[in-house]
């Protein structure tokens, strides 16, 4: 802990305790807007592999191109030899864990359970006389449950510059960092590297705060997700104060959702999920409509049902209208985040379109 306090002292940030909140990380200088309050790599990590991403990842690098799969288990893949022979120390251990497990079991091996399996290891490698996984004693349960709920608590999900989930990893440092719907910092990943950036002028004294969750939903679908993920109730300046105009926010929505749905009744759902992309824009954009008479510009329902529209568009190659709505999501964005990764993911997908739609002129496509 000491080391710990001595390495942050060096970063101009101190970790304080107080009962009700627990440790907090304070700045002991100045810092001004966009600068890196901390940068860390995981402890340990393993890629993502669910239905929403079933591509193989690289172990280390979460790259999905270029995969050899590790010779001797034949679970991990890696993208290079570099890569590679970074994971090695962890992996030759797993590895050989690996080895003995038969097919079948293999597919209930979870990431979740491999991140655990990992924190193991590595504790076990820095730590030989501390754990002995010989025996399963009470006092070797009790360490497995232990690094069970902290994993439970402080896994982080590594996303790429477009904010795709990518892996799950264990920081440290940055899990002491506590939420707030109106954070100071924010956290972006820059491959494996965690990277906390200041979002604002942040004084001395001040106390380092990110958002754990996506703080563009309204007060009572923040709090249900911090609720269901991280198990605390956000007492944040926002969330006193925002809800109860969100619960109102929620009346109307729930209004707007039974006209909806009688409007939906005709249609039917199988428009929205339909295959005809065509007739699928044109369900949204009488969804569209409908939101913009009920909700704020900036709504973030309104902003979903216009990415939807971006996506089906994409799917269509009308980059016109494509490129329309993607101006119109970057002023929301911009409002709700203020940060630079999600502005510059959104601005990149602004000159693929830009440029896709140059290319179509030359060929002289009408739109
Ligand atoms: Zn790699
Ligand atoms: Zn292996
Ligand atoms: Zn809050």
């Amino acid at each position: 802990m000491d080391e710990l306090q001595n390495a942050l002292n060096n970063k101009s940030l101190t970790i304080s305790t107080f009962p009700e909140k627990g440790r907090c990380l304070f700045t002991t200088r100045d810092f001004s807007p966009g600068e890196v309050i901390i940068s860390e790599s995981p402890y340990v990590s393993v890629p993502n592999k669910n239905k929403e991403s079933p591509e193989s990842k690289c172990e280390w690098c979460f790259s999905s191109t270029n995969l050899k799969k590790c010779s001797a288990c034949h679970v991990v893949w890696y993208c290079s030899s570099i890569c590679q022979k970074s994971d090695w120390k962890l992996h030759c251990v797993e590895c050989q864990a690996l080895k003995k497990v038969d097919k079948e079991r293999l597919k209930s091996i979870t990431p979740s359970i491999r991140l655990m399996v990992r924190l193991c290891i590595r504790r076990k490698l820095e730590n030989q006389k501390n754990l002995d996984y010989g025996g399963c004693g009470a006092e070797q349960l009790r360490m497995h449950f232990s690094a069970f709920m902290f994993l439970a608590c402080n896994a982080h999900t590594i996303c790429d510059s477009e904010l795709r989930p990518l892996g799950t990893g264990l920081y440290p440092v940055i899990s002491i960092i506590n939420h707030s719907c109106l954070p100071n910092s924010v956290l972006v990943f820059e491959g494996r590297l965690a990277v906390v950036r200041a979002m604002q002028h942040i004084p001395k004294g001040t106390e380092v705060l990110i958002s754990y969750i996506e703080i563009a939903g309204s007060t009572i679908t923040r709090q249900k997700a911090l609720k269901e993920q991280y198990f605390f109730t956000c007492t944040c300046s926002r969330c006193i104060k925002l809800k109860v105009i969100d619960a109102r926010i929620t009346n109307v929505m729930d209004f707007s959702f039974v006209t909806l749905s009688k409007w939906g009744d005709e249609k039917g759902r199988g428009i929205l999920k339909s295959s005809d992309k065509t007739e699928a824009s044109v369900a949204y954009k009488m969804i569209e409509e409908l939101q913009m008479k009920l909700y704020h510009p900036f709504s973030v329902n309104l902003m979903r049902t216009r990415e939807t529209l971006l996506k089906i568009l994409m799917e269509l190659q009308d980059w016109k209208e494509a490129l329309s709505y993607c101006r119109l999501t970057i002023p929301i964005y911009e409002s709700c985040w203020e940060t630079e990764a999600a502005v510059k993911s959104l601005t990149k997908a602004l000159d693929i379109l830009e440029s896709l739609m140059e290319q179509r002129h030359h060929s002289c496509w009408n739109f």
